[in-house]
């Protein structure tokens, strides 16, 4: 609710109301420099609002600590992956469900390997030293070990191929389908529409438009265009 943000001098997000429904998946979009991924990190308490109050699943969120937000099941996949390059597949693994109790944290790495078989034959390569695409799925398979009751994704397919891009989506329809409420960032703009129920259009750090995601493609359009005249 009346979300602001600010870097310094620079504001970012301007009063951002926004509801997302349990087990639907809201497509953000919008033209560089719109504030889509601050808006994920002030979510995930990576940066902090400025005025506003954000609260998930009946909890305030509002000043709480990332590792707060994700115990208590909003997971972000932040834009450039999120892993850790220097650590071994497993060892990221285990980072990622370190806030789980102890008896139950093998079990979660096995079911996300389960859930990506890229990475089983994988556990001991330096993450760092796959490909693009397989550190994407590191990075999914991180988020969902922890099955989380929300993920927010930013820019997942950014500089995949397009049949790794496929891939990628093809997870989150499959976390969708287990009924993970998802927040999806994305330049490719029709797969996000496909995925989604709703839409959500950012411009200069506030909503411009939300919507069915069925109705966004000319409000997508016309957004897209005008930032691109004003430019
Ligand atoms: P893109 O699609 O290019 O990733 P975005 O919609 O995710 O863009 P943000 O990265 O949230 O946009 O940026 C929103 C605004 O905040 C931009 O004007 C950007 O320059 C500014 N900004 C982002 N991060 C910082 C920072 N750490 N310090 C200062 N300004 C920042």
């Amino acid at each position: 609710e009346n979300m602001s943000v600010k870097y310094g001098p620079v504001q970012a997000l301007f009063d951002v109301n926004l509801t997302v429904n349990k087990g639907s998946v809201v497509a953000m979009l919008g033209a560089n420099g719109a504030g889509k991924s601050t808006f994920a990190r002030a979510v995930s308490g990576l940066v902090p609002v400025s005025a506003g109050k954000m609260t998930f699943d009946g909890q305030n969120i509002t000043k709480s600590q990332p590792h707060t937000i994700r115990n208590a099941g909003l997971t972000h996949v932040p834009e450039g992956r999120g892993i850790f390059p220097g650590l071994s597949v497993a060892d990221n693994l285990k980072m990622a469900v370190r806030g789980l109790e102890k008896g139950k944290r093998e079990g979660a790495i096995e079911q996300a390997i389960a859930m990506f078989p890229v990475l089983g034959n994988r556990r001991s390569q330096r993450a760092g030293s796959m490909s693009g695409g397989e550190q994407q799925m590191l990075a999914l398979a991180r988020a969902l070990a922890v099955t989380p009751k929300m993920i927010i994704a930013d820019e997942m397919s950014l500089g995949l191929a397009p049949m790794v891009v496929d891939a990628v989506f093809e997870r989150l329809d499959y976390a969708r389908s287990i009924g993970v409420t998802i927040i999806i960032i994305e330049q490719f703009v029709h797969r996000a529409l496909q995925l989604a129920d709703q839409c959500v259009i950012m411009r200069r750090g506030e909503v411009s438009w939300t919507g069915a995601a069925s109705d966004a493609e000319q409000a997508v359009l016309d957004s897209y265009l005008g930032e691109s005249a004003s430019v």
